[in-house]
């Protein structure tokens, strides 16, 4: 009996941001939108493993709260009927605070969701409407006071640094408006300019406002860092920080390289030690489900060295780190053996560590993460 989360797709945004380089879309009627929720729960029944355990479901996308309500709690009861979902298991949705109204939340909470992340990325006004979010901050505000009356006490919410024309005085001001909403999960990211996004392209023409400096850059960072420890969060991963007990179990997954079912347009599995995709327009995914009840479009076997490389990359970005036995008993090789020159040379120049059996990043590889992680390339 295989143990996997559930992650659950919905492509859909009311508006398209410019940094955005996810598979998500904007301008899809409402008809299309419920055709696509018919094929995702056709997809889950038709790859229903009922003695599969699930301890943890996902709706990412796009903006899973542009569905209504009873379209989210449709899609999770078609999980639970065909798979051993957890009694206990955590259920995240991830919503946008601008869609947030009292129904709404308690609709989520009684069909049971029990965990949500806001994607408030900043409380300013001026700097939202520049990354084209739709949201202001008392929006923000007023969604998680609206949640928390709803009965969520697991909230997370994503906030952005490096923003165009944000100072560090900016960036200051929303730390303290998201430190004085009293969620126990936070997680922060620096603005990348992603290719094939309209910043990009915006930023090629020379018409994209200036990003802060490299230096400004690190030092929001560090702030980050500091007031996040300053206040009872741990920094568990490398961009995600939590009071004790409320890591997110779902990304947790992702990160040991364990198994995951992905459903709908775009959707990645990874299980049996393959990795699989499904079509990534949400029309055509439909249409596909329609005709063979699923839309793999893709399967890559991963060689055991490929999966020993993720797995000491992806376990690397939590503060936990690897757990060198279990790596052994899954791989059936030390990682002291496999990667022992990375290692050694990693660890004399001090920036990873083995300390009570895992191997770690240290304070000092926390802020070069990527650079390490990539010493495990395969
Ligand atoms: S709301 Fe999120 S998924 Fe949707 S366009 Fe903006 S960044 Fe992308």
């Amino acid at each position: 009996m295989r143990t996997a989360g559930a992650y659950l797709h919905i492509p859909f945004c009311v508006k398209k941001c410019g940094y955005c380089d996810f598979n998500a879309y904007s301008g899809y009627k409402t008809e299309t939108r419920s055709r696509y929720v018919d094929a995702l729960c056709r997809e889950i029944v038709a790859r229903a493993e009922p003695s599969a355990r699930v301890p943890t479901v996902f709706f990412g996308g796009g903006t899973p709260t542009v569905l209504p309500a009873s379209d989210l709690v449709r899609v999770l009861e078609t999980v639970k009927a065909s798979f051993a979902v957890d009694a206990d298991a955590e259920v995240t949705v991830e919503a946008n605070p601008g869609d947030a109204t009292p129904e709404y939340l308690a609709a989520l909470r009684a069909g049971g969701v029990d965990r949500l992340s806001f994607g408030v990325q900043t409380f300013d006004d001026r700097l939202l409407k520049s990354i084209d979010r739709i949201h202001s901050g008392e929006d923000a505000r007023s969604a998680v006071a609206m949640a928390k009356a709803a009965g969520f006490d697991n909230l997370s919410i994503d906030l952005m640094f490096a923003l165009p024309r944000q100072t560090l005085a900016d960036w200051d001001r929303s730390l303290d408006a998201a430190f004085t909403l009293d969620v126990p999960h936070l997680s922060m990211y620096a603005l990348i300019v992603e290719e094939n996004t309209p910043f990009f392209a915006r930023r090629e023409r020379g018409k994209l406002p200036p990003l802060p400096s490299e230096k400004t850059e690190a030092a929001m960072f560090a702030r980050a860092i500091e007031r996040a420890a300053q206040e009872g969060y741990r920094r568990y991963e490398v961009s995600n920080y939590a009071r004790p007990g409320f890591e997110s179990r779902h990304n947790r997954i992702y990160w040991r390289n364990e198994e995951y079912f992905g459903f709908g347009a775009g959707a990645a599995s990874y299980l049996d030690g393959a990795r699989t995709a499904n079509e990534r327009h949400p029309v055509r995914y439909a249409e596909t489900v329609a005709a063979r009840g699923t839309a793999t479009v893709s399967r890559e076997r991963l060689e055991p060295r490929e999966a020993m490389g993720e797995t000491m990359m992806m376990g690397l970005r939590m503060a936990d780190g690897v757990d060198l036995d279990a790596f052994a008993r899954r791989f059936g090789a030390r990682a002291e053996t496999v990667y022992g020159d990375e290692i050694e040379f990693l660890t004399r120049s001090g920036v990873v560590e083995i300390e009570e059996g895992r191997l770690r990043l240290t304070e000092r590889g926390l802020f070069v993460g990527n650079e390490v992680m990539l010493a495990f390339l395969a």
